[in-house]
C-alpha cells in the first residue's frame, strides 16, 4: 500500500481515517474531515471508499472507481488529505477493524490512529466485526450531524459499554443535514446539486451520468 511515510524515522504519526461509502462524496465529509483535523491535530487525514460495503447493498452503489476518483476530486486543493484504495482493491468486504490492522502492520507503533464517523454510524458500533479490538487499537471522533444528538449517543452507549465512551470524542461542527442519498435523490430529480460538493465532483456526476434514474 503507498502512503504515507512517518514524519521522521522514530517520530510518531497522527492520522485520522475517515471510512465509507462516498456515493457521492460531499462537503458534510470535508467539512467534518478539516474540523477533526484541526482540532485533534491530525498530520493527515485519509478518505477510504469502501470496497464491498457490508451494509450496502452492492448493486445500488456506483462502481468502487467512480467513488475513488470523485474522493480524488474532492481532496486534490487540501494537502492534509488523502485517498487511500486499501479497500477499493480488497478482494474480500470491508471491515473497519482490518483496515485498523493493516494501518498498524505498516506504521508499527509510531501511529496515533483517529476513526473519524458521524454520529449516526457511531451508534451501531457495538455490531461492527471485533469492535472491542477497534476501541483497544484507536480513537473515534464522532461528529455532529443533523438527526442523531450526543446525549442519544450517550444514553445508547454509555451504561453498558462505558469502554466506548472513553475512547469516543464528540466533535461538534456546523450542522449539515446534507447525505449522499440527499444528493443522489436532487440528481434524479433533475434539481441543482452546487455547492453541495466540489465543483470537479459535480462536474464528474454530469460527465459519467451518475445517479440519474
Ligand atoms: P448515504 O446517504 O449514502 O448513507 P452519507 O452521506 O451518510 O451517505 P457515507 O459515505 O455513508 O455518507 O458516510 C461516511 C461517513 O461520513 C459516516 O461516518 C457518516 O456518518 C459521515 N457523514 C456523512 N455525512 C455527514 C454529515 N453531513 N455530517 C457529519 N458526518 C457525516
Ligand atoms: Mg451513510
Amino acid at each position: 500500500m503507498s502512503l504515507l511515510l512517518p514524519k521522521a524515522s522514530g517520530e510518531s504519526l497522527t492520522l485520522g481515517i475517515m471510512g465509507g461509502t462516498f456515493d457521492p462524496i460531499h462537503i458534510g465529509h470535508l467539512v467534518t474531515a478539516e474540523e477533526a483535523r484541526q482540532q485533534f491535530k491530525l498530520d493527515h487525514v485519509i478518505f477510504i471508499p469502501a470496497g464491498t460495503p457490508p451494509h450496502k447493498d452492492e448493486k445500488t452503489i456506483s462502481s468502487a472507481e467512480h467513488r475513488y476518483l470523485m474522493s480524488m476530486l474532492a481532496v486534490v486543493d487540501n494537502p492534509y488529505f488523502t485517498v487511500s484504495r486499501l479497500e477499493i482493491e480488497s478482494k474480500h468486504p470491508s471491515y473497519t477493524v482490518d483496515t485498523v490492522r493493516r494501518f498498524f502492520e505498516i506504521y508499527q507503533e509510531k501511529l496515533n490512529l483517529y476513526f473519524i464517523t458521524g454520529a449516526d454510524a457511531i451508534l451501531d458500533i457495538t455490531t461492527w466485526k471485533d469492535y472491542k479490538e477497534l476501541l483497544e487499537a484507536c480513537s473515534f471522533i464522532a461528529a455532529s450531524r443533523p438527526g442523531y444528538s450526543f446525549s442519544k449517543l450517550k444514553i445508547i452507549l454509555g451504561p453498558a459499554f462505558p469502554h466506548i465512551i472513553k475512547k469516543v470524542h464528540l466533535l461538534e461542527i456546523p450542522a449539515m443535514a446534507i447525505s449522499s442519498t440527499y444528493i443522489r435523490r436532487r440528481i434524479a430529480e433533475g434539481k441543482t446539486i452546487k455547492y453541495l460538493t466540489p465543483e470537479p465532483v459535480e462536474q464528474y456526476i454530469y460527465k459519467n451520468r451518475l445517479y440519474i434514474r
